[in-house]
């Protein structure tokens, strides 16, 4: 392995730790993704060193999870989180961190093998519980006693599902089957964490590995509003990403969309998305795309809607190349790209400004749009004013 594990700045930190007379050892999911040959998104360090003691170990540090034991150390100006060894307690409503006296405790209580690996700033692998031979053989097995793990927090049984795509990982029996009976302690878990863990999910390698695991617990029968959707997504997962999961469930389980919404707490920005998704997978159902539908809606919902619609229907499929090409063929791109204003029909018209104003700006724009009129003042003059009169 290499020697190198980590950023210099994260290595820093480690040193100062033991310098300080503390332990600390590189954790968790860096250390699983080094090993896989990946490179590690964000570098998890813990320690023997108290939240405090490690606040005056650095100069600069930051509060951000401090009620998890996690404290942020800037150093060089890169964040690095350095936690205290800790398990976690969970009671019905809440999370706290009980701190633990050594290594081996803080390992013990982590969800699987493969995320209980750690690594000495030396570069030397900590592999108390055989995380490496599951590495190899890609499991996913929780750590000691699978039911203790699960009862500690429920969530691990999603986030179980989640590894499986995420790392298209086989899950080990004896945890599979504590999973199942686990399950209904779900219900007790933030939707929120749930939902941060599906987006990873729907991201992952092989989604349809954590779809079919999901139903071999029975996922879909004790979570319906939920889960309905792990019936059926398998065909929808060459192009799942994190919004676009939520569309292919909205297509398969006919939740409308602000009703999906609601159920997983979606975003404000996640919401629009999947109401525009809606809204063009309806029009999809009974017509191909028009001039006006590559006009209105952004490429990735054309594109997401377009490739839900062949998973069902195989008779069309569309390119991100081919929706681009058909934006630019368009006459405009935006309302702004229209060559009169507002202020242009109330001359023409000679009357005062009002709703209709926005009316007939919209009535001109989808003309133009479809190639009825040209974006050309004089023509849209002629088109308007012989258009108004017709109305009298
Ligand atoms: P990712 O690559 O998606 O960040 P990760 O394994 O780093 O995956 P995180 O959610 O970032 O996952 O958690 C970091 C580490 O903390 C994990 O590797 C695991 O050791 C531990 N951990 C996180 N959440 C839990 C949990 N709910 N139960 C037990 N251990 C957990
Ligand atoms: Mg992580």
């Amino acid at each position: 392995m290499t020697t190198s594990f980590g950023s210099a700045a994260s290595r820093q930190v480690v040193r100062e730790l033991q310098a300080a007379g503390y332990e600390a050892v590189f954790v968790g999911g860096a250390v699983r993704d080094a090993e896989l040959g990946k490179k590690p998104l964000d570098i998890d360090i813990t320690t023997s060193a108290t939240p405090s003691q490690v606040k005056e170990v650095f100069r600069r540090t930051i509060d951000v999870g401090i009620e998890h034991g996690t404290i942020l150390v800037l150093m060089h100006g890169e964040p690095i989180e350095v936690t205290t060894y800790r398990t976690e307690a969970t009671t019905s409503d809440a999370c706290y961190p009980v701190y633990v006296a050594s290594l081996r405790e803080d390992l013990q209580h982590r969800d699987f093998t493969i995320n209980a690996l750690a690594m000495t700033v030396d570069g030397e692998l900590i592999d108390l519980f055989d995380g490496l031979e599951d590495l190899q053989r890609k499991v996913i097995r929780a750590v000691g006693k699978p039911e203790e793990r699960f009862q500690e927090d429920p969530l691990r049984i999603f986030r179980a599902l989640r590894f499986s795509s995420v790392l298209d990982f086989d899950i080990e029996m004896e945890t599979l089957h504590s999973m199942r009976t686990r399950l209904p302690s779900l219900h007790h878990v933030a939707i929120e964490r749930i939902k941060t863990e599906m987006d990873k999910l729907f991201q992952g390698q092989n989604p349809s590995r954590a779809f079919h695991y999901g139903r071999e617990i029975k996922l879909p029968e004790q979570f319906p509003e939920l889960f309905a959707a792990f019936e059926s997504l398998d065909r929808y997962t060459p192009f799942l990403h994190a919004r676009h999961g939520f569309s292919a469930m909205l297509v398969v389980t006919d939740t409308p969309a602000t009703e999906l919404a609601r159920l997983f707490k979606l975003s404000n920005d996640e919401k629009r998305f999947l109401k525009q998704c809606e809204e063009a997978y309806a029009k999809r159902k009974h017509r191909a795309f028009d001039s006006w539908d590559f006009y209105i809606y952004p490429t990735d919902i054309l594109e997401v809607v377009g490739k839900i619609f062949n998973a069902n229907h195989e008779d069309y499929d569309i390119s991100k190349e081919q929706i681009e090409q058909y934006k630019k063929q368009l006459p405009i791109l935006q309302r702004t790209d229209l060559s009169f204003t507002g202020k242009d029909l109330l001359r023409w018209s000679g009357k005062s400004a009002g709703k209709w104003t926005s009316d007939w700006i919209m009535k001109i724009e989808r003309a133009v749009v479809y190639g009825h009129i040209k974006n050309d003042a004089l023509a849209i003059k002629e088109w308007f004013i012989n258009e108004i009169s017709r109305e009298k």
